[in-house]
């Protein structure tokens, strides 16, 4: 096949695929001709940007590493039985993540929702059918702490969970009920006036199973294994975050009972709440192949590699009279550096947000983090109407020099 220039320019830029995405495939005689990849972001009028913000879901996160890209070109060349691949991939990430067990979710909201639908239904086959509408007969109560509240409530309510709100320890004593099926801790709250090891203990007094929602909270990579350590009975993380594996995938660990009944409740499984949340094998291998790859890397090499970035753009940016920067590591989620830049508002006449935006409408674009300009954003991210937040850890190679570059041109235009 050959493809003429004029012809490429029109329908866009065309990539072959090299010997990696074909699984190492020798080359000889016989070898098929490679395999020409389309260019379907351009195909279709959608600019990729710079990723200076972090692993934000509506900027679709973070970019696949080759080895976990080369699996799943792989693992998409064939038919599996999807229960025997859940089930093997489940085994080998219980051991890896050292818990009893494991299932490969779409997100971390699913695993959310799993595990709510196993602690209403265990113990129970035909409750599987009748959540979340026909409730008769169910206990359904979650305790959370009032703090812990947030915008994924709604996965709990899936299940047709009622949300029991609690604020002292106290009160979370004596809000267990003979309906209660769980309790729910948001790892990366920044309120709430109880602590992981009174929340597990007081939990496992009652003999009811705590969940722990710690989507975003890798580094450290032995957080991995912390929380089910500390006792928690159940805990997500997302798949397409920190771990850097595809998007819609996600982690629910824990005990083996428990996962087992989550299960019951999933995809491939027709007339379950689980069912419109399905993984396929490309997911599944992916998060599979991430999990490797991100158990190969070193905490301590990570902080160092993010804080040379940051150390790049800090250079640029503080030529600019009346700008300063510095490094900031938030404490729980997205627990990395991040580079936080602040400006003489005398000197520099522009918002953040108009910085921000200057940015995104750039060639190259370039996204910086949602908290610039005190916008919302992650948990323990300041901002301010004079502050740039640079999330570093998401940059290719390179892209260190265009954002401290380009930050440097739009600061300096208005100074
Ligand atoms: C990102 C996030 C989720 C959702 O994760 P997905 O993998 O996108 O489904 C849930 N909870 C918290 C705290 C998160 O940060």
């Amino acid at each position: 096949m050959s493809i003429s220039r004029r012809k490429l320019l029109r329908e866009g830029s065309q990539v072959v695929a090299g010997a990696c995405a074909l699984g190492g495939v020798s080359a000889n005689a016989s070898t098929p001709a490679p395999v020409v990849g389309v260019d379907y972001y351009q195909k279709l009028g959608v600019t990729p940007f710079i990723n200076a913000a972090g692993t934000y879901t509506i900027l679709s996160a973070s970019i696949l590493p080759d080895q976990v890209q080369a699996a799943i070109a792989l693992a998409a060349q064939k038919p599996v039985h999807l229960m025997e691949l859940h089930k093997a991939a489940g085994e080998y990430l219980a051991r890896r993540l050292r818990c009893e067990g494991a299932i490969v979710t779409s997100g971390a909201a699913a695993a959310i929702t799993l595990a709510t639908a196993a602690c209403i239904t265990r113990g129970n086959k035909s409750a599987i059918a009748n959540i979340p509408t026909d409730m008769q007969g169910l206990k359904n109560e979650v305790i959370v702490q009032n703090a812990h509240r947030y915008d994924y409530d709604h996965m709990l309510r899936d299940c047709g969970a009622r949300l029991i709100d609690v604020e002292t320890l106290d009160d979370y004593e004596g809000a267990f009920s003979d309906r209660t099926v769980m309790t729910q801790f948001f790892n990366a709250a920044e309120g709430g006036r109880i602590n992981r090891e009174d929340w597990v203990r007081v939990a496992h007094k009652h003999g009811v199973p705590c969940f722990n929602d710690a989507a975003a909270d890798v580094p450290p990579i032995a957080n991995l294994w912390n929380y089910t350590a500390m006792g928690f009975d159940l805990v997500a993380f997302s798949g397409g975050k920190g771990i850097r594996g595809p998007q819609c995938s996600g982690l629910l660990l824990g005990k083996k009972e428990l996962i087992d009944a989550a299960m019951q409740n999933n995809s491939p499984y027709s007339n379950t709440v689980g069912r419109g949340m399905k993984v396929g094998k490309e997911e599944i291998i992916g998060l599979v192949a991430a999990v490797d790859w991100f158990l190969e890397q070193d905490d301590a090499a990570m902080e160092a590699e993010y804080r040379k970035r940051a150390a790049v753009i800090a250079e640029r940016v503080t030529t600019v009279p009346g700008v300063e920067a510095r490094i900031f590591i938030p404490p729980i989620a997205n627990h990395v550096p991040h580079l936080l830049i602040t400006y003489d508002v005398n000197r520099v006449r522009l918002t953040a947000s108009d910085v921000m935006q200057r940015m995104r409408e750039g060639t190259p674009r370039i996204e910086l983090n949602p908290s610039t300009g005190g916008g919302p954003a992650s948990a323990g991210l300041p901002g301010g109407s004079n502050v740039i937040v640079v999330g570093v850890w998401m940059l290719q190679p390179g892209e260190d020099q265009i954002v401290g570059r380009r930050l440097q041109e739009v600061l300096s235009k208005d100074s």
